[in-house]
């Protein structure tokens, strides 16, 4: 019975694959399931990014706002992404955090300010939450959670037991899907690994100094050692030791510094 079970949720899961969307990602060498893309997320994007201005306390501080807009402006036009929109708030949280969404709203809180010591390392924080957006890690999440409730409603199909209740619910769910989208949802550890890789590339474009994203990450752990929260946008991140291992062998084997 399990056998019969896992066949049918193969047969569901082949049939959405079959909308043609596994797709090979150059800039990270492997397959992308994508639904969506992030154009497809803009709208969603645009009503995180209202409720969060709204929710949010936006920093008032002109200075702040202006460097994380130029350290991002910077950044963007090394990599030839300066053509679409982007956005650039500061927000007034202790938290050391900062998020991207997948219209190109990028947020950095005064408390993630507060560590960094140059703007090699903001650009460090800015690069990787570019490289989640390149590399569609959003819309990513997105498609495997609709794929899973695809499946699921698949696979109730083939079992004979789906109602017009079960669909309308398997519909809504996955248009609820489209209303939260979880574009400020925690990342995998290996979209963190991949936005990291990523980030640091872009740094270098924009010359800005390869090894300050090393010594950001140390600062993130001393800070996080010292009793600091633990940020949101950590809260599934592979642990500093991995990350800074991972940057470090990347920098040294490009021979950046
Ligand atoms: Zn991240």
């Amino acid at each position: 019975m399990p056998i019969l079970k896992r066949t049918r949720c193969a047969l569901a899961l082949s049939s959405v694959l079959a909308l043609g969307a596994c797709a090979y990602n150059e800039d990270l060498g492997r397959n992308q399931l994508l639904l969506v893309n992030n154009d497809s997320l803009a709208k969603a994007s645009q009503d995180a990014w209202a409720t969060t201005l709204s929710k949010g306390k936006v920093s008032r501080d002109a200075q702040a706002n202006a460097r994380v807009r130029a350290v991002g402006t910077r950044l963007v036009q090394a990599v030839g992404l300066a053509n679409r929109p982007w956005e650039y708030v500061v927000f007034d949280d202790p938290t050391a955090n900062a998020f991207v969404l997948p219209g190109g709203q990028v947020g950095v809180n005064t408390g993630l300010l507060a560590i960094v010591r140059n703007d090699d390392q903001l650009a460090a924080v800015i690069g990787h939450e570019i490289g989640h957006m390149t590399a569609q890690h959003a819309a990513e999440r997105y498609s495997q959670a609709a794929a899973s409730q695809l499946v699921i409603a698949g696979a109730q199909a083939a079992a004979g037991r789906v109602t017009s209740a079960d669909n309308a619910r398997a519909l809504a769910s996955l248009g609820g899907l489209g209303a939260q989208v979880g574009v400020l949802l925690p990342f995998s550890r290996k979209h963190e690994l991949e936005a990291d890789t990523l980030g640091v590339g872009y740094m270098v474009k924009a010359g800005y100094r390869a090894s300050e994203s090393v010594a950001l990450w140390r600062l993130m752990a001393q800070n996080r050692t010292a009793g600091g929260a633990p940020p949101q946008f950590l809260s599934t991140h592979p642990s500093d030791e991995t990350r800074i291992a991972a940057l470090q062998a990347l920098i040294t084997a490009r021979g950046w510094n």
